[in-house]
Parts: structure tokens; sequence; C-alpha cells
């Protein structure tokens, strides 16, 4: 395990102080979580044959009224890109907390997730996607789930056998709303939560960059903890862990769950 400077070492105690007397811990993790995995984020320049394009710019539900094969064709290669990433030890020390907690019946740990990848999953998390899902596609006009195998390495898009529209994949795009039921379960934890943990977000993509405000100003007054090796200058933010999340979180979920 990496050696920790001192003053980071000295941010993730009291991080685990705060968690030892807490029952509620919501967590909001975002791309940096994966890009020790060696999935890009969208703050990275995009490489290839994408480096002229903004991923904000495809990501976008404008950008597929106008040009669905080029969105289309944009998922494709990132689905190849993604497909044989795996876990990083930020992954996997998430899944070890929410696992010895839940078995332990000790206190609750919700995990939110603003990324589209499976990784949270593949580590044995239960995660709630706010952006929706890489792997799942449906129908851009009926909404139809589309749920035949897809090959990944073919560019052309596909239409829905019901209505003929364009398949899309089920994703989130700047521009739509959030689902309902994952987005009412990511406030209700939120304003209920005693620590509040960002993971490698940018915290500019809304609504869900607003789920800090709802913990810091609820009742329950929430301890904000940010783990970002470049922090944001959010005031709320009680306890700044500036750190890889694949350095920081297994040295703090191993304290946490050594009593
Ligand atoms: P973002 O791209 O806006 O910001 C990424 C943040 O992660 C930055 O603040 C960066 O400093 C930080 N970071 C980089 N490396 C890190 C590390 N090793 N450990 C911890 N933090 C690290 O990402 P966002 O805030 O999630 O918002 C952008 C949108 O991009 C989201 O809606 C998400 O759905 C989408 N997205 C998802 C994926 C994915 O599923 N893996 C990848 C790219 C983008
Ligand atoms: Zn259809």
């Amino acid at each position: 395990m990496t050696q920790l400077s001192p003053i980071l070492s000295t941010n993730i105690e009291k991080a685990v102080n705060c968690l030892r007397q807490s029952d509620t811990v919501c967590i909001l993790t975002g791309a940096g979580i994966s890009a020790e995995s060696g999935i890009p984020t969208f703050r990275d320049k995009q490489t290839g044959l994408w480096e002229n394009y903004r991923a904000e710019d495809l990501a976008n539900a404008g950008a597929f009224e106008r040009d669905p094969n080029l969105v289309w064709s944009w998922y494709q290669w990132r689905r190849n890109l993604v497909k044989d990433k795996q876990p990083n030890p930020a992954h996997h020390a998430l899944a070890r907390w929410q696992q010895a907690w839940q078995q332990q019946n000790k206190a609750e740990l919700t995990l939110i997730t603003q990324n589209v990848d499976d990784l949270h999953e593949q580590a044995g998390s239960i995660a709630t996607h706010l952006h929706g899902h890489l792997w799942k596609n449906r129908c851009s006009k009926c909404d139809a789930i589309y749920d035949m195998p897809i090959d990944y390495t073919d560019a052309q898009l596909i239409h829905c056998p019901h209505c003929q529209g364009f398949i899309r994949p089920d994703i989130v795009w700047f521009g739509e709303g959030l689902p309902v039921d994952e987005w009412l379960h990511a406030k209700l934890s939120a304003r209920t939560c005693q620590v509040f943990i960002t993971i490698g977000t940018s915290s500019i993509v809304y609504p869900a960059a607003g789920l800090v405000d709802l913990a810091k100003y609820s009742p329950y007054q929430a301890k904000i903890i940010e783990i970002n090796p470049n922090p944001t200058d959010n005031p709320m933010v009680d306890i700044q862990i500036q750190a890889k999340a694949g350095e920081a979180l297994p040295q703090l979920v191993n304290q946490l769950l050594s009593e």
C-alpha cells in the first residue's frame, strides 16, 4: 500500500473518526473513481479518432437528434474501450465496507453513482445509477428496452423492431431528466445522512451535484468529505482528502473496519 503524506494521513484519520460516530452515510461517486481502472473522465482530452470532439458534445440529447450515427458510433467506441476494464482498489474498498456494515447490521451505507460503467457491481457493491447504464439500450422513439445482443465492434445504427426508431444507449445525456426512482432515492439518502462523501466528481454536473447541498442543509447537517486529487472549490467540504481514490479509500476503509 502507498505511503501517504502526513496531512493526508491526518485527514483520513479525521474522516474515520467522523464515520465511526455515524449511523447513515451517503456516498456519491463520479468518473474519477474509474479513472484508475483506465476509463477516461470527461475532463480528460479524448484520444485517437475522437480527439477533436468534446465528450460533453457527444453525450448530449441534441447531438443524437442532429447526428445519431455519430453519437452511436462514439458509444460503440467507448463500449469497446470499457469492456475489459476492471474495478480498482477504490471500488473494492467500497464494496468491502458496504458488505461489512450490512453483515454487522452496524450502520447504513448508500452508494450513489453518476457513472455508467458497472465497476461498482463488478466489485460486489449495490449502487444506484443516476445516469443510466452503458451496457443497456432502448429505443429513442418508443422507449422499448432493446435487450438483444449488440456487437460492440459494429458502429452501424440499429432500428427498433416495434417502431423503426433508432436504438440508443440507456444513458441520461446532458439536457435530459434523471430516472425518477433513482433520483428520489438519492435525495432521500442525502437528506437523511450524517456523513456525505463525494469521490471523483467535479461537482459541476447538476442535478447530482446538488446532493451535497441537500446533505449539508438537512436537519442532520451532514459532514462533507471529498476525495479528489484535484479538490473542487466547494466551500461546504469539511474534510478534504486530496488523493486518488484508489490510494485513499483502501486506507480509510481498513482503518474504519479495524475496530
Ligand atoms: P468529471 O469528468 O466531471 O470529473 C472527474 C473528477 O474526477 C475530476 O474532479 C477529477 O479531478 C477527479 N479524478 C480524476 N482522477 C481521480 C482519481 N484517481 N481519484 C479520484 N478522483 C479523480 O466526472 P463527473 O463529475 O462524474 O461528471 C461527468 C459525467 O460524466 C457524469 O455524468 C458521468 O455519467 C459521466 N462519465 C462517466 C464515466 C464512467 O462511467 N466511468 C466516465 C466519464 C464520464
Ligand atoms: Zn421503438
